[in-house]
């Protein structure tokens, strides 16, 4: 059996930190790792801003609350699952995902928690393992299963690497080219092809 493998933010949600600090007019949060490329770092700044402008838990729940997933998401979502073993590897946070991971009808998520204290302060995170995306496939491959991975982004290739076959969905131009032995699609109709062409059973769109 196959199971697929896909990542969360960029692939079928936004980017929640980005669309958090559009909502929230707060422009130091739409930092990314991109910008600052250790996550601990990051994640401090983050978790300090936060404090700084008085928002807890509630209130990022409450925008994320406004969030949708991407146009043509939860249809592909449902597609997948009518064919394949759903997991999402992502690297957000549990407590972050719960309102948009309703909308696309809670398909298995592993992913990070937060620290919250008894007045909605978010204090802390875990990261559920060190490489978590890569390992998750990796655990799944003793259960011999086949894993069609995909993701949008670098935290993503060693998931893709790991996978029997992994694709590249809405990924920006340096990661392509950085990456080309990956196939890379821009629609989920593109995206349902390769996970088509990249099973090894008989499968239609
Ligand atoms: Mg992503």
């Amino acid at each position: 059996m196959e199971i697929a493998c896909l990542d969360l933010e960029g692939v079928l949600i936004p980017e929640i930190w980005i669309a958090f600090a559009e909502k929230t007019g707060i422009d130091e949060l739409r930092a990314t790792t991109r910008d600052i490329p250790d996550y601990d770092v990051l994640m401090r700044q983050r978790l300090a801003l936060l404090d700084q402008h008085g928002l807890g838990l509630n209130e990022i729940q409450e925008v994320i609350e406004t969030l949708s997933p991407l146009e043509g998401a939860v249809e592909f979502v449902d597609w997948l699952r009518e064919r394949f073993q759903v997991v999402i590897l992502s690297d957000t946070f549990y407590e972050f995902s719960q309102p948009l991971m309703r909308q696309l009808g809670f398909p298995t998520l592993l992913c990070h928690k937060l620290e919250v204290d008894k007045n909605g302060k978010v204090v802390d995170y875990k990261l559920r393992q060190v490489n978590p995306k890569r390992q998750a496939v990796l655990a799944l491959k003793t259960l011999y299963y086949r894993i069609i991975a995909a993701g949008d982004s670098y935290n993503d290739t060693t998931m893709l690497a790991e996978a029997d076959a992994g694709i590249l969905f809405m990924a920006p131009d340096n990661v392509i080219a950085e990456f080309p032995q990956f196939p890379a699609v821009h629609s989920y109709d593109d995206l349902k092809r390769e996970f088509i062409k990249a099973s090894n059973r008989e499968l239609t769109l």
